[in-house]
């Protein structure tokens, strides 16, 4: 092999392998990008979102075992839009959609940092409060409720809220913690709709 022949073969060794790292480096951020995609998808509610209920889970659970070792308080509040299936009806699936995110976002805006907001159902939601007793949620979930009643939303619709707050007792887990907020969520719809009920056991 001559001299030019030796150089042009290294010419090409040195090509291909720029372009096998090139390709090596397009592939690792391509796969990272959908591991990231993937992770939001299974954590964030696609149309608000929101932290997503398979969030709601992990993060309550996450919540509760702080609060346990810390000895602090923790509140859950769940909340459900009233009759929403009539506006669902006479206005169309779409505009419902627009009114979840919009009711999503107004509730977003009412929150601290540190609480956590989940869509963990077609019109339901949830909030942890950490550091929170139920009289603080409590006034939490009112300041919600007059927020989202008070506001009009498109076509000029108006849209209430049902709420329920339990607040955190010793022992009890993630699942007690929701049926205690649910049961107070059941009562305020049951006392008429557009209220916030507390569970005090
Ligand atoms: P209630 O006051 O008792 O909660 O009455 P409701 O009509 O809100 O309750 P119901 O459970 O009967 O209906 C819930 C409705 O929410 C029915 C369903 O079509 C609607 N819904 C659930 N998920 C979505 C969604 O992602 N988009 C839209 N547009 N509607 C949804
Ligand atoms: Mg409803
Ligand atoms: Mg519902």
């Amino acid at each position: 092999m001559g001299r030019e022949e030796r150089t042009l073969l290294r010419l090409v060794i040195i090509f291909i392998s720029i372009n096998l790292g090139l390709i090596i480096l397009v592939a690792l951020i391509v796969k990272r990008y959908i591991r990231e995609k993937l992770e939001h998808m299974a954590t964030y509610d696609q149309l608000t979102l929101l932290l997503n209920r398979y969030a709601y889970r992990d993060i309550l659970e996450k919540e509760i075992a702080q609060a346990n070792r810390n000895n602090s308080r923790l509140s859950l509040i769940l909340f459900d839009i009233d009759h929403f299936k009539k506006i669902n009806d006479k206005y169309g699936h779409d505009i419902g959609d627009k009114i979840l995110n919009i009711v999503a976002q107004r509730v977003n805006s009412c929150i601290r940092k540190s609480d956590f907001l989940f869509r963990i159902g077609g019109e339901e939601f949830a909030i942890v409060a950490a550091q929170t007793t139920a009289a603080q949620a409590r006034i939490l979930a009112e300041k919600i409720r007059e927020t989202i009643a008070a506001r009009k939303y498109i076509h000029d619709i108006t849209v209430t809220l049902s709420l329920g707050v339990a607040e955190l007792r010793k022992a009890d887990s993630t699942e007690d913690i929701f049926r205690k907020a649910d049961a107070a969520l059941y009562k305020a719809k049951q006392a008429g709709r557009n209220r916030v009920e507390e569970n005090i056991t």
